[in-house]
């Protein structure tokens, strides 16, 4: 606390980050990091651009990411005009809260969903409802569209969702969006890679749709702070508005080459999301087979209970074997830990630590 800070300063609940350890031979399965590394070619590119001593680094970058944005747009045939890239897809997030989602009527996300969400709307002021997941923990379309037109300001959600791993069919998106045609709905798909449809297949026949992506997650570049949105031209250029009213530069040049290799790399890119995919259905069975009850997951992590144990001792216990995972004290989940999916051999650790615990 300090008498220096704005008014506003004092109001402010911060998001919280999963940890970063510094122990080595940590088992690090709480951020949903991805366990492999990054297509060579990022590598290759951050080079080439430090050539020369980093002589390019003199000059800034091109504040409207223009190569990155063509790269994107072909990666998904959309045109550059209806992309935008952003520093990590929360910095996107924030300019679409502040430029799209700030209306007279409320903003509406679950109950159960990434909890930046609130965050941004205590920094931007924005009045916001939550939406309760049904018991099976998914989206219910109809309980958005209930509250009628004049009960909606706008819509947000990841699918699939996080901390759930539960993921949303494409023809229940599309049935919000036309539903609500007058709101923005803006679907988070960090985690889509892994196992969901993106929407952005449905951004041509609707206006109101915005779709947001990271390289976090499947190109594995959580620590390159790379994020995206794609959506119809107008909503694109509030974006770049509240963007060049911010930073104009949100993007150095390093990031903008090695993000451009990383989405130019179809094969890297497929083989590695599979290869997680393929070890999270093995978890699963796995957590399964020990008692634990695993909700359905599209995403690189599970969300998995057990009926007989306390999920924050059971974290806790795990953590006394260096295995970090994430439990969350929030209403509804606070007996589920969000486990994401390493290494086959990371994963074996985890197994073999749960059935040490649970003898
Ligand atoms: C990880 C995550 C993000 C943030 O990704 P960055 O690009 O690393 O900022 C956004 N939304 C959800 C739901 C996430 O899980």
């Amino acid at each position: 606390m300090s008498r220096f800070w704005s008014p506003v300063v004092h109001g402010l609940t911060p998001y919280v980050p999963g940890e970063q350890p510094k122990l080595a031979h940590l088992v690090k399965l709480n951020t949903n990091e991805n366990p492999y590394p990054p297509s060579p070619r990022v590598e290759e590119a951050i080079q080439a651009e430090l050539a020369s001593g980093g002589e390019r680094l003199r000059l800034y970058p091109d504040p409207t990411g223009l190569a990155l944005r063509q790269t994107i747009a072909n990666c998904y045939g959309v045109s550059v005009e209806q992309v935008f890239v952003g520093n990590g897809s929360d910095e996107v997030l924030a300019h679409t809260f502040l430029g799209l989602l700030k209306h007279d009527r409320p903003l509406l996300f679950p109950d159960i969903t990434y909890s930046f969400y609130p965050v941004y709307c205590g920094l931007y002021g924005i009045d916001y409802a939550t939406v309760p997941l049904d018991e099976a923990f998914q989206i219910r379309v109809d309980d958005y569209l209930a509250r009628g037109p004049a009960g909606v300001g706008a819509a947000i959600f990841p699918n699939p969702n996080a901390p759930t791993g539960r993921a949303l069919p494409l023809a229940e998106i599309e049935r919000l969006a036309a539903g609500l045609p007058d709101c923005p709905i803006v679907v988070d798909e960090a985690y889509v890679d892994f196992g969901a449809d993106s929407a952005t297949a449905l951004i041509d026949r609707h206006p109101n749709l915005l779709v947001i992506h990271t390289l976090s997650k499947s190109r594995s570049l959580a620590g390159l702070r790379v994020g995206f949105a794609i959506g119809q031209a107008p909503l694109i250029e509030g974006l770049v508005r509240v963007k060049d009213s911010f930073n104009s530069y949100p993007l150095d040049r390093l990031a903008l080459v090695g993000a451009a290799a990383a989405m130019a790399d179809q094969a890297w890119f497929d083989e590695t999301r599979q290869r997680v995919i393929a070890s999270r259905e093995k978890l699963a069975a796995d957590l399964a087979a020990l008692g634990f009850q695993v909700l359905p997951s599209a995403a690189n992590f599970v969300f998995a209970r057990h009926p007989d144990r306390d999920a924050a001792e059971l974290a806790a216990a795990l953590r006394s074997r260096s295995i970090i995972v994430r439990h969350f004290k929030a209403p509804r989940i606070d007996q589920f830990l969000r486990i994401t999916v390493g290494t086959d051999a990371q994963c074996a650790a985890l197994i073999e630590a749960l059935t040490a615990i649970l003898a």
